[in-house]
């Protein structure tokens, strides 16, 4: 598999796990039990067509279009942020249906001059998942460079949105485990590795003790029980992991994640672009790409996102 089957599946696995769950996003683990998501459906919570991605897949837009026209530019990035809320830029049908409590609020601050980069909240309130659902395009556009460097950039692009520590780390893992699956690795290789390089970046890190059960757990033996879907950051990142490790498709490992319930669409959003880099391109069902709207706008963009990387084939 070459590497733009790997990127290209993780950018439309995000999609698709999105819109997967955006029909029963909020209903509880309980109500995915009684009758399970198995593929596209309409309405629901949101009362959507099928195959509409929310406010997570159009920032993760924005931000492919940023990285592609403009490289490492946060304030360009934040513009195009804004530029959704303002405008309906890169969403699905032209309405905003969904949008977090902290990211309303920096992207209200940037609107009043605020520079991008510190527009986010850094309250222990502002940890939501709303960074991290939108962080694979800087995750893969710096995958192949130093850590240092690559948790830099992660960490200025999280606080656009969501400045504090713990959201900036979780992307950061989320990032080192990004070029793990990007390098070919699988899962349980790539979170042992992601683990050594996370630890040497941040041993000393006053939220490192947040991290801990990340860090050494055996993950894939944890009971459904024990893996939370709120919309709390540490919760997203462990159930996405999850789902990945305790499962063989792409299919699978995305259906599981929605299936977990309430915040069903970022943690299909992100166990859909890990399964994506995974499994790649071609191992996402065909229907469920044909679901999306604007597919020729995204095949353009993502082509451009493409060729404006470092090396992707
Ligand atoms: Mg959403």
């Amino acid at each position: 598999m070459t590497k733009t089957d790997r990127i290209l599946g993780g950018l439309y696995g995000s999609l698709v796990g999105d819109a997967l769950g955006v029909p029963v996003e909020f209903a509880p683990r309980s109500a995915r039990t009684a009758d399970p998501v198995t593929g596209m459906r309409a309405y629901g919570t949101h009362h959507q067509p099928a195959g509409t991605w929310s406010d997570d897949g159009a920032l993760l837009l924005c931000s492919v279009e940023s990285l592609a026209e403009k490289g490492d530019d946060l304030q360009d990035m934040g513009g195009r942020f804004v530029k959704w809320l303002d405008q309906g830029h890169w969403t699905a049908h032209g309405e905003i249906f969904d949008i977090g409590i902290a990211t309303r609020s920096a992207l209200g601050r940037i609107r009043s001059g605020v520079p991008a980069e510190e527009a986010g909240g850094r309250s222990l309130h502002d940890n939501g998942n709303g960074s991290l659902m939108r962080i694979l395009p800087v995750a893969l556009a710096c995958s192949g460079w130093d850590d240092n460097f690559l948790s830099d950039r992660v960490q200025r692009a999280s606080a656009i949105t969501h400045g504090h520590g713990r959201a900036r780390l979780a992307c950061v893992f989320h990032a080192l485990f990004v070029s793990e699956l990007l390098a070919g690795r699988t899962p349980q290789e790539a979170l042992e590795s992601c683990r050594r390089r996370f630890l040497a970046l941040f041993a000393d890190h006053p939220e490192m003790p947040v991290f801990r059960d990340l860090l050494s757990e055996p993950l894939a033996d944890r009971s459904p029980d024990g893996i939370g879907s709120s919309g709390y950051v540490m919760d997203t990142l462990t159930a996405s992991l999850w789902c990945l490790l305790t499962t063989t498709s792409f299919s699978e490992c995305v259906l599981k994640a929605v299936n977990l319930g309430d915040d069903t669409d970022t943690t299909g959003c992100v166990a859909g672009g890990f399964a994506g880099l995974l499994y790649g391109r071609e191992a996402i069902l065909a229907e469920w790409v044909a679901a999306l709207p604007k597919r020729d706008d995204l095949a353009r963009l993502f082509e451009r996102f493409v060729e404006s990387l470092p090396s992707s084939s």
